[in-house]
């Protein structure tokens, strides 16, 4: 990551006006309260549990829940007087733990959650964050469709190395004398995209709110631990990917319900992205019949590779070569990267039904489809802050999809 340029804005235009935005506003919190309808509503709370491993990995993580924030030691501890080397040493902390990357930032205040799903008010509390990465794991992906029935546990493998990881940082951290909270998947005050790009770990990719890191590719989760201990910062990345991102719409080709934008950026909410049609892909996530959650868009893109030597090379190329992006595209196509390993599986399939494990009745058996039409007319819909639900709102607050998709065919979204 030390040799990856580094420049002084993050590579997606962010405005000074990002709204804040209330828990409740989440597409999983909108399944999970019925805005998404009955059927997303009734598969909210068995969509993780519903495979044996993914549920294994959320029991381990609702044990850690009570210690994501706590008391902080009354005395400082001493510390290097050097920023730079407070960070140095949080971040070899972090890897000594077992995260895979980790950068620090400053929390500006629209990365704070403006409400919690009490409505209760969310009041940024501190000036730092250090942001880890932490992979999903490269053979299992490489083994997987990416929306079979070990997705799930793929996503909760991550998530439970960063809550376990995140809280004995803010542990540590509150010891010597400095506040402290951890933000996983479990709990998280903090929205964890703006940190990651802000922290120098990706650029924000086609996929629309997924962040891209040059060696984990977009197959990697976050954790956070925010902290009033003063440290010296990173700065944002840029290694090509919004050219290369733009030449190459593998994810949006192999999206199952077809929930990635083939079309170009557009201002939403302050940030200039590839508007995703989040409501779909969390309605596949949740209600998925043939596999545990998804992450197909992560398991096609060309960047999900393990970093050996024979990878290397064509990420060299792919960073500091732009005119040979659309031919390692293609390659990539051509080499069946993508398909599924299938020598490579270890896991069984099976599915939790009324308290029993069965055989499930399908699985999803995809490989990748290059003959498929590049590009085709879609209107992404698009939800505006001013739209979100109320941040204490615990009926169903139905999403307007026709309006949504209106308010694409009217212009950019940015002008909502
Ligand atoms: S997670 Fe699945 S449904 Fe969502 S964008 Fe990625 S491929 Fe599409
Ligand atoms: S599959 Fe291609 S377009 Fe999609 S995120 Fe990866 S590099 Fe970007």
């Amino acid at each position: 990551m030390e040799k990856i340029k580094r420049v002084d804005e993050p590579t997606t235009k962010i405005t000074d006006d990002v709204p804040r935005v209330p828990q409740r506003a989440n597409f999983f919190m909108r399944a999970r309260f019925g805005d998404l309808g009955s059927k997303p509503q009734r598969e909210y709370p068995r969509f993780v549990a519903k495979y044996p491993l993914s549920k294994a990995h959320g029991k381990v993580m609702a044990t850690q829940l009570p210690i994501h924030d706590g008391e902080v030691a009354p005395d400082k501890a001493p510390m290097p007087d050097s920023l730079q080397e407070r960070a140095e040493h949080i971040k070899a902390l972090c890897h000594f733990l077992d995260a895979d990357i980790v950068g620090i930032c400053e929390v500006p205040e629209y990365a704070w959650y403006s409400h919690d799903l009490d409505g209760e008010p969310i009041e940024p509390r501190h000036k730092y964050a250090i942001v880890m990465l932490l992979d999903q794991g490269y053979e299992t992906s490489r083994a997987s469709s990416g929306d079979d029935w070990i997705s799930g546990a793929q996503s909760y493998r991550a998530y439970l190395k960063g809550s376990t990881i995140s809280t004995t940082v803010a542990g540590y951290i509150r010891e010597l004398g400095y506040e402290a909270r951890a933000h996983s998947n479990a709990d998280s005050q903090v929205l964890q995209l703006p940190l990651t790009l802000l922290a120098g770990l990706g650029e924000l990719s086609r996929i629309g709110e997924v962040v891209l890191n040059p060696y984990l590719g977009p197959r990697f989760k976050t954790a956070v631990v925010t902290t009033s201990l003063p440290m010296a910062t990173d700065k944002p990345i840029d290694f090509g990917l919004q050219d290369f991102c733009s030449k190459c719409k593998k994810c949006a080709r192999e999206c199952p319900p077809g929930a990635i934008s083939f079309g170009d950026k557009v201002m939403f909410n302050g940030y200039e992205m590839w508007k995703p049609d989040v409501e779909s892909c969390t309605r596949y996530r949740v209600t998925n019949p043939a596999g545990s959650g998804c992450g197909r868009c992560m398991k096609v893109c060309p960047f999900n590779k393990r970093g050996l030597f024979q990878h290397r090379i064509p990420l060299w190329f792919a960073i500091n070569v732009p005119a040979v992006r659309k031919a390692l595209i293609w390659l990539d196509d051509r080499l069946g990267f993508g398909n599924r390993t299938t020598s490579w599986k270890w896991w069984l399939d099976h599915e939790i039904q009324d308290g029993k494990v069965v055989e499930p009745k399908r699985t999803n058996q995809r490989d990748i489809r290059p003959n498929r039409p590049p590009s085709r007319d879609r209107q992404i819909p698009v939800h505006p802050a001013e739209n979100n639900p109320p941040p204490s709102a615990k009926e169903p607050v139905p999403v307007n999809r026709r309006a949504a998709r209106t308010r694409t065919s009217e212009g950019s979204p940015g002008d909502d």
